[in-house]
């Protein structure tokens, strides 16, 4: 009986853990990894054909992006998920398959070009489509036997439609444990989706940690200030941008818009057009409308047994082709654009971006976790003046907003509450899903809280019958953190240099004191030349 961890271990994304019981071999998750290279990319430390069946926890694509490449690979078994999950899959999953031919085809032409082979894509529409005839849909709260000695519940997570937490009860040689996987934990209040269940029972726990470090403002009023954002941008005359996920933030924003439209809170422009820039976000959002009333709250129900579609109102435009996304920049009516991928690293997002980073009239609205490494994080850093851009050096001159308060993860306090709900402490904690730092740091904090926490390491492997640690694992050491250090410190390095140098400039300065006037107007002189060429 053991536990092993393939992916989002220290890191955020590409989260695959896997489970050995009497011989089968159980993935939970088996996401893509995003922004940052971990060195070792999406390659997968197993072979595909050894595991035997997947359980999912939610669909968004750093939890599931690398079936399609598990599929292609040669795995064969079930892939055990909710109902919506299975549902969004068979888009978003179409959908990364469709973004990795196209970088394929980007990288071809261009190493040809160069006289190199042509690049290979990570895999096709076709792969991703075989994924589909694999997906067994299961209901929450219910118990499922999935492989010889294995159960699992799906339990509401409140992060998602239709996310869950795994809890998976092993029995093997006489042996029993129960282990629970959060998968993302959600946070209360949020559109749509009830607020996180909670797990009472556990021998051992494989927790989530992305937030770990920080805690989201409790009395922040989402739609008063994200209606003050939007009414101050449009009424410059600029556009409010909001690079979104497709599931999730998206039907978000657009439940607030809808309410922020029937209070009026828009006085400079009470009809403003809302332009939903993302077939894929657009196909997930008819999802949230289908007949999945089981995963809604009260709110929602409430709002649509009284016949009102709480993710549509008046101005609400979906946009379907390239060219009609194009030509929203042509249009200088002031304007709401919600367009995908959330990070801001593909899709139509990124024209958008081109067109309005530069207007100080225009504001960039944030909503989701930017990872590491990805131009989203970049932004909402703030730490430079422009971006590059298809190759065009863009200015930073808009308003850029962070909205953590709308994020679907749980904060410090949320993901201590979620743990301290087991009626009793688990033998061990996992803490994953979290950067490098966050993970050691709520890690700390649970051992300060009395619970026996770590943060494994990439492929490291846990006996759960003993709860000894069989294999370390190692240490991920992102290409882009140490690149980004190396440079920090030889900037740091140059411009620690040039200091020391205006500080002698001016004890030159005071040492000439009483010199004759010629000589200090020519000292003067040549400083003046030299602050002029440098001041810029
Ligand atoms: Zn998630």
């Amino acid at each position: 009986m053991k536990l092993m961890f393939y992916g989002a271990a220290r890191e955020v994304t590409g989260s695959c853990h896997c489970v050995e019981v009497n011989g089968k071999r159980i993935l939970v998750d088996c996401g893509l990894q995003q922004g940052a290279d971990n060195g070792f990319g999406q390659k997968f430390p197993f072979h595909a054909g050894e595991i035997d069946c997947v359980v999912v926890t939610h669909a968004h694509i750093d939890h599931t992006g690398r079936l399609p490449l598990l599929v292609k690979q040669g795995f064969k078994g079930s892939i055990f998920a909710t109902e919506p999950t299975c549902r969004l899959l068979e888009i978003m999953l179409r959908d990364s398959a469709h973004i990795q031919e196209l970088e394929a085809g980007w990288k071809s032409r261009k190493s040809k070009r160069a006289g190199d082979e042509g690049a290979e894509p990570l895999y096709t529409i076709a792969d991703a489509e075989r994924v589909f005839p694999l997906l067994v849909p299961c209901r929450h709260d219910t118990l499922i036997d999935i492989s010889d000695g294995v159960n699992v519940k799906f339990t509401d997570a409140g992060h998602l439609l239709g996310s869950s937490y795994v809890e998976m009860w092993l029995k093997e040689n006489g042996n029993r444990k129960k282990i629970v996987f959060s998968g993302d934990i959600g946070a209360p209040n949020h559109p749509m989706i009830r607020d996180p269940h909670y797990v009472k029972e556990a021998d051992y726990v494989v927790m989530e940690s992305t937030y770990g470090d920080r805690s989201h403002e409790k009395s922040f009023d989402t739609i008063a200030s994200l209606a003050k954002v939007i009414d101050a941008t449009l009424a410059k005359g600029g556009n409010v941008v909001c690079p979104s996920f497709a599931i999730g933030r998206t039907q978000d924003l657009l439940y607030y818009i809808r309410e922020i439209k029937e209070r009026g809170l828009v006085k400079s422009f009470p009809d403003f057009p809302v332009y939903l820039d993302s077939p894929l976000a657009t196909a997930c959002t008819r999802i949230y409308s289908a007949d999945l009333r089981e995963y809604l709250d009260d709110e929602a129900l409430a709002l649509i047994e009284s016949g009102i579609d709480p993710l549509s109102f008046d101005g609400l435009r979906f946009v379907e082709t390239a060219d009609e996304s194009k030509q929203l920049n042509d249009d200088w009516t002031p304007k709401v654009i919600i367009s995908s991928s959330g990070m801001c690293e593909a899709g139509r997002i990124r024209h958008h971006l081109k067109h309005n980073l530069w207007r100080q009239d225009s504001s960039v609205v944030f909503t989701g976790f930017q990872a590491s490494g990805t131009l989203g994080r970049i932004l909402v850093d703030g730490e430079v003046n422009a971006v590059k851009l298809f190759g065009e050096e863009i200015a930073l001159r808009c308003q850029i907003h962070n909205f953590r308060s709308m994020s679907s993860h749980a904060d410090r306090e949320g993901l201590l509450k979620w743990i301290d709900a087991f009626e009793k402490k688990p033998e061990k904690v996992f803490v994953v899903h979290g950067e490098k730092e966050i993970c050691k740091m709520f890690t700390a904090r649970l051992v300060g809280e009395g619970y026996n926490a770590m943060a494994p390491k990439y492929t490291s492997i846990h006996d759960l019958t003993t709860g000894d640690v069989v294999f370390e694992g190692r240490d991920l050491v992102l290409r882009a953190e140490q690149k980004a250090d190396a440079v920090r410190e030889r900037e740091s390095a140059v411009y620690q240099r040039l200091l020391f140098a205006g500080t002698r400039l001016l004890e030159v300065i005071t040492r000439n004191k009483g010199g004759a006037n010629k000589d200090l107007a020519k000292f003067a002189d040549q400083i003046d030349a030299m602050i002029k060429k440098w001041d810029r």
